[in-house]
């Protein structure tokens, strides 16, 4: 248990039943699969968001809840191994994906205490100084904001990169709106359910109902066999 899932509400959805019948399955109810099938349903696709545990629960309920573009000293590492171009790319991926959370909760009105902070990241001993310091040159060449400080926020003392316009939320809250509006009107959420495989499987496979479906989707060659 963690603070974010102590502290709001608590949602539980029914384990997966028979008959059901949506345009896409998502595996996983942490962040990326709840926030697949909001915007999957919001371009008015049926869509059931498969969780073996309970949605919410894994990696996603520990997070330090800030939505940033950066994390660790990875820019440095990332142009050393991959070059520029996929260091902008991995940059590009980061601020959509920031974007993307900021237009939800904006557009949606969701109360889930966004705001926008900085983000420091330091060093406090004086060993590692020099590879804040290689970070930051790497952020400049890749022309990615940031400056350089040794004024950190108190109690904090050392040598540091800060990026201003970053922002946290209440992780639980906005991903509570995302599962409610996901949950209904041809579309499910499915809790204590387990994907045991996925395979692409011929039309001809398919069971009759099915199949009987396809026949007036000629164009829809991409089945896949989920096995639950
Ligand atoms: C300590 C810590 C702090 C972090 N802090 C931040 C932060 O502040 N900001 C940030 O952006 N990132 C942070 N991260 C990274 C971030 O938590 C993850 O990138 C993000 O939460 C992962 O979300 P996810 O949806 O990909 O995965 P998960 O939250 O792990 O969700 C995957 C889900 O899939 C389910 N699942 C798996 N297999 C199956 C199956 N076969 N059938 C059905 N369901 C299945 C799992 O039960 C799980 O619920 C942090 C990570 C850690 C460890």
């Amino acid at each position: 248990m963690t603070f974010w899932l102590d502290s709001a509400e608590r949602t539980e959805f029914l384990s997966l039943k028979d008959g059901i019948e949506v345009d896409v399955i998502i595996i996983g109810g942490g962040i990326a699969g709840i926030s697949t099938a909001f915007m999957l349903k919001q371009q008015r696709y049926k869509v059931a968001l498969i969780e073996v545990n309970c949605i919410v629960r894994d990696i996603t309920s520990g997070t330090t809840a800030k939505i940033t573009f950066t994390s660790s000293l990875i820019y440095g590492s990332i142009l050393s191994k991959f070059g520029k171009s996929f260091a902008l790319k991995f940059y590009k991926a980061n601020l959509d994906a920031f974007n993307t959370i900021k237009n939800i909760l904006e557009e949606n009105n969701i109360d889930c205490e966004y705001r926008n902070s900085p983000l420091y990241l330091y060093a406090s001993n004086e060993r590692y100084f020099v590879l804040i310091q290689k970070e930051h040159e790497s952020l400049t060449e890749l022309g990615i904001d940031s400056e350089l400080v040794d004024d950190l926020p108190s109690p904090h003392n050392g040598f540091g990169i800060c990026h201003e316009n970053q922002a946290e939320l209440y992780p639980k809250k906005y991903l509570n709106f995302l599962s409610h509006y996901i949950d209904g009107d041809g579309s499910f959420i499915f809790e204590k359910t387990r994907v045991l495989n996925v395979e692409d499987i011929d039309e001809t496979d398919l069971n009759n109902n099915i199949a009987e479906n396809n026949k007036n989707n000629k164009n829809n060659k991409n089945n896949k066999k989920i096995t639950l």
